[in-house]
């Protein structure tokens, strides 16, 4: 996989993690669904909304966007083409509408480019854990037991994070475990206590989602 710059994924709205995946799920025109995003990269599965106050910041980029354009429009509008108020007010006013849908994508955009990091190897990693899982690894699911039994990947056996030093047993010393949870951050935390106590034959799946392409 080729390493993408950062440019090239602000301009086309990719993943900010793999470069790869889109951020929205249609164009902007013409249906105007402004806030239309997918969950999850379609690409490397990374939540885009990692947590629901997440979008914030990015109402914050927002107001300082379109407050610069709304300044230079009113600088254009008085400044430089000093029309009368009323045509310039409306023009102010054409700009503000139809930048709204425009700088609600760009803000969103560039704050979760702000919000999570890139990592040009990562469906090289993800490719390489499918590879281990058709050679006979066995997953192992770190989440909550409701969040499993709702949805897993088929076979995968579940031990939820916090049950999983009093659980230590029903590991298997011989077998090859894939850790995975949710978004990735509970198997990290598994993998540091299985390292602990000395289970070493094991890798960091991240998110589940990402086990079948
Ligand atoms: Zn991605």
């Amino acid at each position: 996989m080729p390493q993408r710059s950062i440019w090239y994924s602000l301009f086309y709205q990719k993943c900010p993690r793999c470069r790869e995946g889109d951020l929205w799920r249609s164009s902007l025109l013409p249906r105007f669904r402004v806030y239309d995003m997918y969950e999850t990269c379609p690409s490397c599965k990374v939540y885009y909304e990692s947590e629901p106050q997440v979008w914030y910041g990015a109402m914050i980029v927002a107001y300082i966007v379109s407050s610069f354009f709304l300044l230079l429009t009113a600088y254009i509008a008085f400044g430089i083409l000093d029309l009368p108020s009323a045509q310039g007010y409306a023009l102010i006013l054409f700009v503000a509408v139809l930048g709204f849908m425009l700088n609600a994508r760009l803000s969103r955009t560039l704050w979760i480019h702000y919000m999570i990091a890139y990592q040009p190897d990562i469906l090289a990693q993800q490719a390489a854990i499918r590879q281990r899982l058709a050679a006979g690894a066995q997953v192992l699911d770190v989440r909550p037991r409701k969040e499993f039994e709702s949805e897993r990947y088929e076979g995968s056996i579940n031990i939820p994070l916090y049950e999983l030093t009093d659980r230590l047993s029903e590991l298997s010393p011989d077998q090859h475990y894939i850790v995975v949870s949710k978004t990735g951050n509970r198997a990290t935390q598994a993998i540091d206590i299985l390292h602990q106590h000395q289970y070493t034959n094991i890798s960091n799946g991240g998110t589940w989602l990402a086990l079948s392409e």
